[in-house]
């Protein structure tokens, strides 16, 4: 019993300092990590898609008009799975490195995305404008909320 501690403790000794100097020194992640999400609000086009496959239901699409549509994301329920990341066809969201999280305020873990939409004559469902130009075109078309379209 002494005999196999003290091989256990001279196993230890020869192995020398193993933990890491965090928090002390800054630590890098590895190369994969996958860390705090950032939204890109530029390339997002409303689709919905990260909404669907996220395992916490972290991200809610709503619809407030029919001209918007908001996508938020509430990180702190967020696991860091990154199943957003890889469904999101625009390439809008990447998982940082940062993994220092810890916060006092919740909504420093709130992103929230508005994107203007279209909306189809015939089903009444929101896409999005092919080109800026067409957003102009779409907005000057449509009549205020409840009334027909012509
Ligand atoms: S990383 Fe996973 S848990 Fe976090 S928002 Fe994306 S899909 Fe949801
Ligand atoms: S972030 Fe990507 S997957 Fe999510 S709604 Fe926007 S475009 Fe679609």
């Amino acid at each position: 019993m002494i005999i196999s501690k003290l091989k256990e403790a001279l196993i230890c000794f020869k192995a020398g300092r193993v933990t890491l100097p965090y928090p002390f020194q800054p630590h890098e992640p590895e190369g994969d990590f996958r860390g705090q999400l950032v939204v890109d609000v530029e390339k997002c086009v409303g689709c919905g898609g990260c909404a669907e496959v996220c395992p916490p239901r972290c991200i809610e699409i709503s619809d407030p008009s029919h001209d918007k549509r908001v996508i938020e994301f509430f990180l702190e329920r967020c696991t860091y799975c990154a199943r957003c990341v890889e469904v999101c066809p625009e390439d809008a969201i990447t998982a940082s490195k940062e993994y220092e999280t810890a916060t006092n305020d919740r909504n420093d873990m709130h992103i929230r995305v508005e994107v203007f939409m279209s909306t189809c004559r015939r089903c009444g469902r929101c896409y999005e404008p092919p080109t800026p130009l067409d957003r102009l075109t779409v907005t000057g078309f449509r009549p205020p909320v409840g009334e027909e379209q012509p």
